[in-house]
């Protein structure tokens, strides 16, 4: 008989998950990110995370075939569209956001452009801002549009109205990053989450930087969250991946979303009837319909190797953020408090925007990127400078990543948002003399005299 195993093909994940061994009806964080989705007693009793180096699955019989293709078994066929080890991520991803369902996949961009592509199906809109990381603003402008799905940008983020107005019968979804990259702005997602639901659309938040641990955007009304995996959850920047979850809560057969109640071949029953997503998987449709026909068809999987790497990664998730952002405080007032720098971008930072939302919705910190921009007497001396700072760090890597373990700090004009042209640049509000830096789990005092080394070396004020 088909479906011995809990399902790794997705339909409903649940909320929580079931965890062998847990006493409490919902476990906290750490239980959560150490326990959730695995039972060893269905691997061989394998503690660690067994990694399933398989492309496809060996079916029982053709009844077990038909009921896989017909969507009644949820077990394994083709790793392409599922894998157990895979699955295991899901699933605790899935149960520390409390979401119905979720899907992995090969990175961040293909967790940001696949929400996008199932939401905005069949020539719909995106509203965002330039607030994004400069590879999702280049995805948006430069590739999307080819497929049909358009891009508005809002011209004010600040302004709620200014959101609200921009919404045209054409859009699909309004895109966020929660904190953004780099100059960690908070949106306001409960505020936008109600804009969308007034106008019938989702809201689509990218929560990288601010971390599962930081924020839960589903507790302020967001429908579908993506991550790239990559950074924090992975932390120790040994794998590219990314994650797409959903709420379960909105209500695709709204008539916004024909996509999602089109009666389709994919979605067959046994006797062969055409069925759309929400009748096969009415919990979870958008993971499903963004498993079944964009991962599955499209291709960007992820390696189990990856998921297992990403896996470890996210067992101590809480605690490495708990730390980086400590020390990502310091540096915060470090840096304010020398005259060479005149602004540091972070949640904690005196001169923050945004504190009152941050108080609101990063009540544990404001997560472990920070960016600074350094003095200059025109923007091309602080570009000079900041250059000089970049060559000058000794023990922070320059790298064009975040959320590892080791600090990094990187030229986001040139590397991280290099996509956007000048006249984006500004509206993002990023300028010449700006230095990203993401925080990892060093001693801060040793991160605190590298950057002060750094920055007498870039002024010509070290001792010879
Ligand atoms: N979203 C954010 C906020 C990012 O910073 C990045 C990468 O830097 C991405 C998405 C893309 O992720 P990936 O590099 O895993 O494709």
């Amino acid at each position: 008989m088909a479906g011995t195993q809990e399902s790794n093909r997705s339909i409903t994940i649940g909320r929580p998950q079931a965890m062998p061994g847990a006493a409490n009806a919902t476990p906290g964080f750490s239980t959560l990110a150490l326990r959730a989705g695995y039972d060893p007693a269905d691997h061989l009793n394998a503690s660690s995370v067994p990694i399933y180096a398989t492309a496809a699955y060996a079916l029982h019989d053709e009844e077990h075939a038909t009921a896989i293709a017909s969507f009644e078994s949820a077990d394994d066929i083709y790793s392409r569209i599922s894998n157990p080890t895979t699955g295991v991520l899901e699933k605790r991803l899935a149960a520390l956001h409390g979401a119905a369902g979720a899907v992995a996949t090969a990175s961040g961009l293909a967790a940001l452009s696949n929400a996008i592509l199932n939401a905005a199906a069949g020539g719909g809109r995106i509203l965002t801002s330039y607030r994004l990381y400069g590879g999702s603003v280049a995805a948006l402008r430069d590739v999307l549009p080819d497929l049909g799905i358009g891009i508005d940008i809002v011209p004010d983020p600040d302004n709620l109205d200014s959101w609200e107005s921009a919404i045209t019968d054409s859009t699909r979804a309004i895109v966020v990053e929660s904190v953004s990259n780099p100059l960690t702005v908070v949106a306001d997602l409960e505020a936008l989450a109600q804009i969308t639901h007034r106008h019938g659309i989702i809201l689509i938040v990218d929560n990288t930087l601010a971390t599962p641990y930081l924020l839960n955007p589903f507790d302020f009304g967001a429908d579908v969250v993506v991550y790239s995996t990559t950074k924090a959850i992975n932390g120790h920047g040994n794998a590219i991946g990314g994650i797409v979850l959903e709420s379960g809560r909105f209500d695709y057969a709204n008539g916004n979303y024909p996509q999602f109640t089109r009666k389709q071949w994919f979605f067959k029953d046994r006797a062969l009837n055409p069925r759309s997503v929400i009748d096969v998987v009415p919990a979870a449709p958008f993971t499903t319909r963004l498993r079944g026909l964009l991962v599955t068809l499209l291709g960007a999987a992820p390696s189990p190797f990856d998921s297992y790497l990403t896996l470890i990664g996210l067992e101590t998730l809480k605690q490495r953020v708990t730390q980086e952002v400590a020390t990502a405080e310091q540096i915060v007032k470090h840096l304010e408090a020398d005259p060479r720098v005149t602004k540091v971008y972070h949640l904690s930072a005196s001169g923050c925007e945004y504190k009152e939302l941050a108080a609101k919705y990063l009540p544990r910190g404001g997560g472990s990127v920070l960016t600074f921009e350094v003095r200059g007497d025109s923007a091309e001396n602080a570009a000079n400078r900041k250059r000089a700072v970049l060559d000058a760090l000794k023990l922070f890597s320059l790298q064009a990543n975040l959320g590892d373990s080791k600090s990094l700090a990187v030229d986001p004009v040139v590397v991280t948002h290099g996509e956007l042209d000048t006249k984006q640049l500004h509206e993002a509000g990023i300028t010449g003399g700006a230095i990203r830096l993401s925080i990892g789990l060093e001693e801060p005092d040793d991160l605190i005299a590298d950057l002060d080394q750094a920055l007498d070396q870039a002024f010509g004020t070290a001792s010879a």
